[in-house]
């Protein structure tokens, strides 16, 4: 069996991946509380540096091969916002609820409510082997919060051609078309390709 840690504490992020990569066979899939890692400062300027930054450096501190992400919203209207700054957009500590109200107010009486999420992936393995998958799902931003699942901006977030916000879906349909899973179903034939050369 190989190990595989999953390099994030969000407990919304860790449910997904772990649906998102049941049944890869040969791989054990590790979580923070089976092998608890330190903070990472996510100081980068792109998705793809932050995802990068966290799967080498939870990689260096636990020995083990790494799959770590960095995801966000990107507004049309609002030049790219929140982007790298989802999390934090409406300030410390990370609030949902806070960050969907400041969206709201940056967008109100504006027509043009476009936005997708984008989740980059990072792997790295104890060798330095790297591997980056990416994945998006375009949108728009809804006039007011609406269902209680999901989390972060989901209450908020339209995908294209659907009358349900991302939060009044049921996991498994938010999994068959979100951003992390188009992200982490090319990631999941990255591990099994790795698996079957035996480099992992
Ligand atoms: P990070 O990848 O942990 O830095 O995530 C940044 C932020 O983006 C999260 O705190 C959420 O606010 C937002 N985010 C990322 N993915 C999702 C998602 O699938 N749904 C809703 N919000 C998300």
């Amino acid at each position: 069996m190989t190990r595989l840690l999953l390099g994030t504490k969000n407990e919304g992020k860790i449910e997904e991946a772990v649906e998102l990569l049941a049944g890869v066979e040969g791989l054990e899939l590790l979580t923070f509380s089976d092998r608890p890692f330190s903070d990472v400062d996510e100081t980068g300027e792109t998705f793809l540096d932050n995802a990068l930054l966290k799967a080498r450096t939870i990689c260096l501190e636990t020995g083990l091969p790494v799959l770590a992400e960095d995801a966000g919203l990107e507004v049309e209207g609002l030049g790219g916002a929140p982007g790298v700054l989802s999390a934090r957009f409406s300030g410390e500590p990370v609030d949902y609820a806070r960050n969907n109200a400041l969206l709201l107010e940056k967008l109100r009486g504006r027509s043009d409510r476009r936005a997708r999420f984008v989740t980059v992936a990072a792997l790295r393995l104890p060798d330095g082997q790297t591997f980056v998958c990416s994945g998006a799902l375009r949108g728009r931003i809804g006039e007011a919060p609406a269902g209680d699942g999901g989390f972060g901006y989901d209450p908020l977030f339209l995908p294209e051609g659907s009358a349900k916000t991302l939060a009044e879906m049921s996991l498994a349909e938010k999994n068959r078309i979100s951003h992390r899973k188009r992200a982490l179903s090319r990631m999941r034939a990255v591990l099994l390709d790795l698996i079957r050369s035996g480099e992992l």
